[in-house]
């Protein structure tokens, strides 16, 4: 068993904290949380893990994040198609060759962990080789990570597009291998958006995430001409969740980015299928594509988790993140920190599972030096102040997945 020291903050809501200074965690040999306690620690054998000096978050979810697009960050001046075109797409491409996609893989998940985040939610390229790869690389990490292989049939370079039978035959195939392996990685069906994908395609994608129980992830109303662009293409639909909702793409399952220019009726239509929502904020301030309104997306009461979007955001830091998302919406650090990690978890139907630090939760966990910012014991709400205003991968010490360190300074 292990035993875990430090001062122990997790979210119960986007109000609501517990925190417990001086506290101790143990772990069993599944990695599960039997115990959380306060000073006096129980007698027993344990592998100490002394963090008294360090606050013990949950782990950190990133829920939007591009594999292929990591070498592709602060590609600047662009629109967001334009960038698509001019950086990313020729990026993306260079995936076809697997020493690209593993060299690539590997650097960015050693960036991931050693940021704090635990579990992630990632774009790959268009190629089932690439996608495997990533896979492969996850798994010897020991990260958390949904993965799937970028979907495109039109709009986009000839080399990267697909069919929707060879969608459905690459998705079966890697999903029957990697869905549900170790209970920590899975498959997230990724048809790119609207703008290039056919309605047959999309239709496919659904088709096989319902038959397979997989994930579905998108782009949605993320710049005023992608909206107008996709009202050009499916001029019969009346709005662009729509067109995600024609396709029987929408869901509890589902996650969709940005949700930056929605009417109600598309808001009513995101929260009557019970569909997610990635709110990027570093992205939607580096490309320029306007604000998603916290306010707003809470009206309708959807559940939002936090998204990196690298590399239409700089930061695969998530700290970074959390203070864009500030500047978006004045939110509170508390809540900042709350859709940071459970928030994250509830976006995946996991907040029985992680997200929080309590008894019968997967011990994942971020160890999180606050100094010089901020001592560990100073008031909950500075600390959680500093740490999103002035904080960065200095600040992460270690990260665990079910009790494992998969990663330490
Ligand atoms: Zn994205």
């Amino acid at each position: 068993m292990k035993l875990f020291k430090g001062r122990i903050v997790s979210f119960k809501s986007d109000e609501k904290t517990i925190d417990i200074p001086d506290g101790y965690i143990i772990v069993d040999d599944m990695g599960k949380i039997i115990e959380v306690g306060q000073k006096k620690i129980p007698s027993g054998e344990f592998e100490v893990f002394d963090f008294s000096k360090f606050v013990i978050f949950p782990g950190f979810f990133d829920i939007h994040v591009h594999l292929p697009q990591f070498d592709q960050r602060a590609r600047w001046g662009k629109n967001l198609l334009e960038w698509l075109e001019h950086y990313i797409f020729p990026a993306e491409q260079k995936f076809a060759r697997d020493e690209v996609a593993r060299d690539t893989a590997r650097r960015f998940f050693n960036s991931l962990v050693s940021n704090g985040t635990t579990t992630a939610v990632i774009y790959s390229s268009a190629h089932r080789s690439a996608t495997e790869i990533a896979f492969e690389e996850a798994r010897k990490i020991g990260i958390r990570a949904l993965i799937g292989q970028v979907l495109m049939d039109r709009n986009a370079p000839l080399e990267m597009l697909t069919t929707p039978e060879r969608a459905k035959k690459d998705i079966e195939a890697v999903a029957s291998q990697w869905h549900g392996y170790d209970d920590r990685l899975f498959y997230v069906v990724t048809p790119r958006f609207a703008i290039s994908c056919s309605m047959e395609l999309m239709k496919a994608a659904s088709e096989v995430a319902v038959a397979n129980g997989l994930y579905i992830q998108s782009h949605l109303s993320e710049q005023v001409p992608e909206v107008e662009f996709v009202r050009e293409l499916f001029p019969d639909i009346p709005n662009y969740t729509s067109v995600y909702h024609a396709a029987g793409l929408l869901g509890e399952k589902t996650i969709m980015a940005h949700a930056i220019h929605l009417s109600d009726k598309e808001l009513e239509l995101l929260r009557d299928t019970g569909t997610k929502i990635a709110h990027c904020p570093s992205s939607n301030f580096f490309l320029h594509s306007g604000r998603m309104d916290m306010e707003l997306i809470e009206k309708y009461d959807l559940d939002v988790g936090v998204g990196s979007d690298v590399a239409g955001g700089p930061f695969i830091n998530m700290l970074e993140v959390l203070r864009d998302a500030y500047y978006a919406n004045r939110i509170s650090p508390i809540k900042a920190f709350y859709h940071l990690t459970l928030g994250g978890a509830k976006v995946l139907g996991w907040e029985t599972k992680v997200g929080t630090i309590e008894p019968g939760r997967e011990a994942d966990f971020t160890i999180i030096d606050p100094r010089p910012l901020a001592n560990v014991n100073d008031e909950l709400t500075d600390v959680l102040a500093k740490l999103m205003f002035l904080g960065d991968d200095r600040n992460v010490v270690a990260t665990f997945v079910r009790g494992k360190q998969i990663w330490h300074k």
